[in-house]
Order: structure tokens, then C-alpha cells, then sequence
């Protein structure tokens, strides 16, 4: 039987606009919808021969391909891509027009192909001496795995899942919907098994019917130096596995970085304080203070001030990228001291004459209770 010219299945002239052709489509599929024809066995083949005039026609590509080549365009290969309904029966003929009326959303087989696995994360613990310098760990991971016992089926060994009886092994079930087009059947996904198409009759104790189960894995993290708080480490592939053959996700280590009562981290560099005495600031001294790799002398110079730094190049955290490392930065403190013993003020006094400086008139622990406030109200 010789193809029908598509203007005249549809009933316009060859200049009909867009909205022309679709009032023209609207009309004849409604006409010919097979389930509004079920006496009728030609209106499936009508309906059919209307889609496919639309589905050229309303193509501006294809329709201006159709107005030079006629259907041999067609036969060119121009038909658009596949039938996403394949193996639906006649699905695939009315899977068009759900696109076409419910802008695609409508009808779509749900695709139960391979998915990749969930990512993971991990928050580390680290001091600030393994966040500085780096640090290999073991830790362990919670991941999903193939049941031993029932390798996987989640039947109890000796039983074998059965076929769904709602879908009947197809893992989808059809819908049907009265429109003002006619009934249409949406294909959902099966809700009795979920779409796998087979049900477990007698779950495998090991996994309770899963067919997987939860097992602690050990994986070795290599922390590199010059993390902080926050940093991530995505190791690929070492996640959840994937679903019917999908890729595994990936491992995140989150850090986290203990704060250190000794340190304040300033990107990569450190800062700590030490006190000294004023007659230690005054003459000079050598003190030990903590770096990240133990205690070092440090030689404080005479006449240093009470908040002078002292900087130990390279002592500080790693440069997480490129080599070297920060400094670390000593924060001079100078204590005075509080209660002198007579012999020393005595001597302090002396130093004070020798230097020409005035002191006296502020005795202070020798006042009471009493004085104290009495200077407080004078000073007011
Ligand atoms: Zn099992
Ligand atoms: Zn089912």
C-alpha cells in the first residue's frame, strides 16, 4: 500500500501553519484513539499513520527534508532517534504523543540501569603535629557488600527468589488514565517488588532477604601535611558500590584539627608565647619553648619588650602544596614581678638611683583594705 502523502492524513494544505497542524493532530488522534475505537480495528492503523504525520511534519527539519524528498526523506534516516518504548508493544506508538501533550513527563519508562555508588565521608581526628606534617592512618569503613550466605539473592540458600506475580517479572506495572483524549496507560515502577521482578519468599537470615550486608573495611588514608580543619580527601572509588554494575562512589576524609593549647595556627604558620621576667628582658636569656618537634633553646636578647617576636624560620605547619613550611612565631611576654623580698627592693632601689629614675609612693601591699578604697574615692 502506497504511503499517504502526511498533508493530506491530516487534512491540511502544505502551507499550514504550526498551530494548523496541531488542531488538525488533536482532532484525528482523538478521532482515532484506539481505545475510543475499539470496534473499529483500522483506527490503531489511522491513529498510527496521524502520529507519524505529526511527528514529521510538526519537525521543522524534517517537514522542510519531507517537502523536497516526499517519504524518501524518511527512509534517508531522518526518523529522529529510537523508540524509547521498545518492547512495549504498542506503547511505543503512543509514546510520542504523551511527550507531545505532557511535555515528556508522562509514560517514561523509569530506566533501572547501572547506578553509581553512594560517596562516604569520614571525619578525622588529627593533632596539630599530623595535620602539620602529614600522617598514613588506618581507619575503618562501613560498606555495603554481597551477602556470603546467599550470595547476594537474599533468598534463604536452597530457595531461589520467585517471579513478581503483580508485574510479572517485568518490574513495571501499567497504569491507566481517562483523559480527554482517551485512556492512556502510564508505566510505573512495580510497587510489590520494587521493580527487581522478584520477590523473596524466604528471606536469608544473614541479610534478612536484602541479599547484602554491611562490612567493616580497613583503608589506608595517606594525610598529606598542611591539612586544617575542614580539608577534604577524596579517594575515588573507595565508597559504596555501585548498583548493577555502576561505578562505586568515592571517600571523603573531612579533617579535623584539635586545637592545641600551645599553638595558634595562622595558615601555615604558628604562633606561641613565652614570659620572662623583666630583669630577664632587660638582660637577655635563653629560654626553651615547645615547638612541633619538641622543645628548642631560644636565645632572647637583652632589651627585648614585653610583645617582640621571635621568628624560628621553618618551624611552623607544611605548605600543603609545594615544599617548605611556615615559621613559627614566639610572642615575648615580660612578667613583673610582684612581691619583692626586702633585700631585692632593696637592690632594685639601688639600680633605680644608679639609673636616675624616681620611684616610690605607691607601697602597695602595705596599704589595708581601707586605703585602697580611700585612693579609689580620691582618684574619683
Ligand atoms: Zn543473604
Ligand atoms: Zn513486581
Amino acid at each position: 500500500m502506497a504511503k499517504r502523502d502526511y498533508y493530506e492524513v491530516l487534512g491540511v494544505p502544505k502551507n499550514a501553519s504550526e498551530a494548523d497542524l496541531k488542531k488538525a493532530f488533536r482532532g484525528l488522534a482523538r478521532q482515532y484513539h484506539p481505545d475510543a475505537n475499539k470496534d473499529d480495528p483500522n483506527a490503531a492503523e489511522k491513529f498510527k499513520e496521524v502520529n507519524e504525520a505529526y511527528q514529521v511534519l510538526s519537525d521543522a527539519d524534517r517537514r522542510a527534508k519531507y517537502d523536497q524528498f516526499g517519504h524518501a526523506a524518511e527512509q534517508m534516516g531522518g526518523a529522529g532517534g529510537g523508540n524509547p518504548f521498545g518492547g512495549a508493544g504498542n506503547m511505543g506508538d503512543f509514546g510520542d504523543i504523551f511527550d507531545m501533550f505532557f511535555g515528556g513527563q508522562m509514560g517514561r519508562r523509569q530506566q533501572r540501569g547501572p547506578t553509581r555508588g553512594d560517596d562516604l565521608q569520614y571525619e578525622m581526628d588529627l593533632t596539630l603535629e599530623e595535620a602539620a606534617f602529614g600522617i598514613k592512618k588506618e581507619i575503618r569503613i562501613p560498606r555495603t557488600e554481597d551477602c556470603q550466605t546467599c550470595k547476594g539473592s537474599g533468598a534463604k540458600p536452597g530457595t531461589s527468589p520467585v517471579t513478581c506475580s503483580k508485574c510479572k517479572g517485568t518490574g513495571q506495572i501499567q497504569m491507566a488514565q481517562n483523559t480527554i483524549f482517551g485512556r492512556f496507560v502510564n508505566v510505573a515502577t512495580c510497587d510489590r517488588c520494587g521493580g527487581d521482578g522478584k520477590i523473596v519468599e524466604s528471606p536469608c537470615v544473614s541479610c534478612r532477604g536484602k541479599g547484602i550486608v554491611q562490612k567493616m573495611h580497613n583503608v589506608e588514608v595517606n594525610i598529606p601535611g598542611g591539612v586544617e580543619t575542614g580539608s577534604r580527601l577524596r579517594m575515588s572509588g573507595y565508597g559504596e558500590r555501585g548498583d548493577r554494575g555502576g561505578p562505586p562512589g568515592d571517600l571523603y576524609i573531612v579533617m579535623r584539627v584539635r586545637p592545641d593549647s600551645r599553638f595558634q595556627r595562622e595558615g601555615d604558620d604558628l604562633i606561641s608565647e613565652v614570659t620572662i621576667s623583666m630583669i630577664q628582658a632587660a638582660l637577655g636569656v635563653e629560654v626553651e619553648v615547645p615547638t612541633l618537634e619538641g622543645p628548642e633553646k631560644v636565645t632572647i636578647p637583652e632589651g627585648t619588650q614585653h610583645g617582640d617576636t621571635i621568628r624560628l624560620k621553618g618551624k611552623g605547619v607544611k605548605h600543603l602544596r609545594g615544599g617548605g613550611r611556615g615559621d613559627q612565631h614566639v610572642v615575648v611576654k615580660v612578667f613583673v614581678p610582684t612581691k619583692l623580698q626586702p633585700k631585692e627592693r632593696e637592690l632594685l632601689q639601688e639600680l633605680a638611683e644608679l639609673r636616675g629614675e624616681k620611684t616610690g609612693g605607691g607601697e602597695k601591699q602595705h596599704k589595708g583594705l581601707f586605703d585602697k578604697v580611700k585612693d579609689a574615692i580620691n582618684n574619683l
